[in-house]
C-alpha cells in the first residue's frame, strides 16, 4: 500500500495480547525461513538446505511444486523443485506451509477447521486470479498474504474463547465479524493480525498487507492491484465455508465487480478453477476438502438477488426523490404562505416592512425615489355594526383585490393591520405617488365594493403621502433617516387626513400636511 500507516490498537487490548502465555507462535522452521527472507544474500540452496532439515515441509514443498499449484509433473530433488519453482515462489510456499502448521484440532470457540478452509481457498483464488485475469502483481507475496490474513482471529481465540466463539458463530458474513470484533474489542482481526505478524517478526511487507486486507473497493488506488486482489480473496473464499453460501455467493460476486470489474464470465471460470482444484490443494495444506459448492446455481441466484436489490434500491430513491420534490414545493408554498395575509391574500406586515427595509438600502443605487401611502378606510366600524363581521370580511377583501389590481407594476400593497394598508412604490416622486393616490380614490367613489341584499357598499379611505426623495437634495424634509420614520410619516398624514374630513389625500412635508385632495 503506498501511503501505509501502521494501525493504533486500543491499549487494553493490547495489554492483554502481550500477558496472553497460549498466544500462537510459528514453528521453529517458519522462523528459520522468515529469517532467511529477511536476508537478502539468501539464494535457493540456502532454502533447500533448510527446508531439507525438516522432512515433512520438504515433502509437502515437493509435492506442491509437482501440482495444480504450479501446473507441473516434474519429479526432481528438493533442490531441483526449489530452483523451478524460484527464490520468492519456495519462500512463500515453505512459509504458507510453516504458517498453516497451527493445531487444526478442534478447540473451544471458533471453528478451526473453517478458519483454515478460509485461509488456503483465499490463497487459491489468488493463484487462480493471477492466472485467468493476467493481471500484474506480485501473485508470491499476495498468495502468502491471503493464506495469513485472518491469523488475528487466532489470536483473538485465544484471549477469551468463550466470548470469540459467539462474535465467530453468530456473525453473518466476514464483514459482520469485523464489525462484531470492532464492537467488543474496539479493533478488528486484521488489525490485530498485524501486531501479531511484527510480533512474529514477519516482513513487513506481509503484515501491511493483512493490516489493508478488509479495504473496502473505493478507499484502495486503482493501481493498487495486489491489495485489490488480497481484498477480495477472502470474500471468494467465503461461498464454500459459509452457511449462508447465497448470500456468501452474492457478497463475492459483487466484490469481484467492485474490486476489479469482473465480468460474469470471469468469475464463474474462476469459481470452477478453484473448485476443481480444492480436493487437490486441501490435501497438500492436510485441511478437510471442502463439500462441492454448485456454482452455477448459487451464481445465478447471486444474479437474480442483486436485480432484486437493484431494483428496491432504485424504488426506494425514485421514492425519496419524490418526497424531497414534495418538501420543497412545501417550503416553497410555505414561505409564500408566511408573507401573505390570511384574510385578503395579499402581503402582510412583516414582508411590507421587509421590503420597505430593502427599498430603503437600495437607494440610490437603483431609484432616487421612494413613494409610501398610508390608507385607513373611513368609518369601517360602521359597515361591521351594519352589515356584520362577515360582510366587513368581504369588504376587506375587495378592497385589498382592487389595491393590487390598481397598483402599478413595481409597487407593492400590503396590509399593515385591521383597516389599514401600506402602498410602496419605488421611483415614485410626490407627482407620480399622487396620481395613483387619487385614481384609487376616484375608483373608490365610483365603484362599490361589493353589495349587500342589492345594496351597493362603497368605502371612502383616507390617505398619507410620504416621499423620501434624494433627487432634489437641497430639500432636507424629503429625505428621512430610516424606512420607519418614512412609513411613520406617511401615517401621520393620514391622521392628519382623518382630523380634516376624512376621503382626503395628505402629504407629509416639513411645514405640515399638505391636502393634495382637490
Ligand atoms: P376611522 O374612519 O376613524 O378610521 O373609523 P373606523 O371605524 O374605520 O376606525 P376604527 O379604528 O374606530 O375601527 C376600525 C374597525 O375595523 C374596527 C374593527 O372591528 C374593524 N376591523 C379591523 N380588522 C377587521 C377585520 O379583520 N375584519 C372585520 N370585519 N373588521 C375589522
Ligand atoms: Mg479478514
Ligand atoms: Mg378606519
Amino acid at each position: 500500500m503506498p501511503d501505509f500507516t501502521a494501525p493504533v490498537m486500543p491499549a487494553t487490548l493490547l495489554e492483554k495480547l502481550k500477558g496472553c502465555k497460549t498466544l500462537p507462535s510459528l514453528p521453529i522452521i517458519a522462523l528459520k525461513i522468515i529469517e532467511l527472507a529477511r536476508s537478502p544474500s539468501a539464494g535457493t540452496s540456502d532454502l533447500a538446505q533448510l527446508i531439507a532439515s525438516d522432512p515433512s515441509l520438504s515433502t509437502k514443498i515437493l509435492a506442491a511444486a509437482n501440482s495444480v499449484f504450479y501446473g507441473s509433473d516434474e519429479h526432481g530433488t528438493l533442490q531441483h523443485a526449489i530452483n523451478r519453482l524460484g527464490m520468492d515462489s519456495a519462500l512463500s510456499l515453505a512459509l504458507s506451509f510453516g504458517l498453516t502448521r497451527h493445531s487444526k484440532q478442534k478447540t473451544n470457540g471458533m471453528c478451526l477447521d473453517t478458519f483454515w478452509k478460509r485461509s488456503v481457498i483465499s490463497g487459491m483464488v489468488v493463484r487462480e486470479i493471477k492466472k485467468q485475469l493476467k493481471l500484474t502483481f506480485d501473485v508470491e507475496t499476495i498468495f502468502l498474504a491471503a493464506i495469513i490474513q485472518d491469523i488475528g482471529m487466532l489470536a483473538l481465540n485465544e484471549l477469551d474463547p468463550d466470548i470469540y466463539g459467539v462474535i465467530f458463530h453468530s456473525s453473518r458474513s466476514h464483514r459482520q465479524l469485523a464489525s462484531f470484533e470492532e464492537r467488543e474489542y474496539g479493533t478488528c482481526h486484521a488489525q490485530v493480525g498485524y501486531w501479531l505478524g511484527t510480533h512474529w517478526g514477519l516482513p513487513a511487507k506481509y503484515t501491511q498487507l493483512i493490516a489493508t486486507s478488509h479495504l473496502a473497493a473505493k478507499k484502495i488506488p486503482s493501481h493498487a492491484i495486489a491489495e485489490k486482489v488480497l481484498a477480495l480473496s477472502g470474500l471468494l473464499a467465503d461461498p464454500w465455508i459459509s452457511h449462508n453460501q447465497e448470500m456468501a455467493m452474492t457478497l463475492a460476486y459483487q466484490a469481484s465487480q467492485e474490486y476489479l470489474g469482473m465480468s460474469e464470465q470471469q468469475f464463474s471460470l474462476l469459481l470452477v478453477g478453484i473448485q476443481d482444484k480444492l480436493p487437490e490443494v486441501a490435501k497438500l495444506f492436510e485441511i478437510k476438502t471442502p463439500a462441492k459448492i454448485d456454482t452455477f446455481k448459487l451464481l445465478q441466484e447471486a444474479k437474480q438477488l442483486l436485480v432484486e436489490r437493484n431494483l428496491r434500491m432504485m424504488q426506494k430513491l425514485e421514492k425519496q426523490q419524490k418526497e424531497i420534490d414534495e418538501l420543497r414545493k412545501n417550503s416553497k408554498k410555505l414561505q409564500e404562505q408566511l408573507k401573505k395575509d390570511p384574510l385578503t391574500g395579499i402581503y402582510n406586515r412583516q414582508y411590507t416592512e421587509k421590503q420597505l427595509n430593502k427599498y430603503f438600502k437600495t437607494m440610490p443605487s437603483i431609484d432616487n425615489s421612494l413613494a409610501v401611502i398610508f390608507i385607513d378606510l373611513d368609518f369601517f366600524k360602521t359597515i361591521n355594526d351594519q352589515y356584520g363581521h362577515a360582510i366587513g370580511d368581504a369588504a376587506l377583501c375587495a378592497f385589498a383585490s382592487t389595491l393590487e389590481q390598481e397598483v402599478d407594476i413595481g409597487s407593492m400593497a400590503g396590509r399593515y393591520g385591521g383597516e389599514e394598508f401600506v402602498v410602496l412604490m419605488p421611483g415614485y416622486g410626490q407627482k407620480a405617488a399622487l396620481t395613483f393616490a387619487k385614481r384609487l380614490q376616484e375608483h373608490l367613489a365610483t365603484t362599490p365594493l361589493l353589495s349587500h341584499n342589492k345594496e351597493d357598499i362603497y368605502i371612502s379611505a383616507s390617505m398619507g403621502l410620504a416621499v423620501h426623495d434624494l433627487t432634489e437634495t437641497d430639500d432636507k424634509q424629503l429625505q428621512f433617516e430610516d424606512a420607519d420614520s418614512l412609513v411613520k410619516a406617511a401615517d401621520q398624514a393620514m391622521y392628519s387626513a382623518k382630523r380634516t374630513g376624512r376621503n382626503r389625500i395628505l402629504l407629509y412635508t416639513q411645514e405640515g400636511y399638505q391636502d393634495l385632495s382637490t
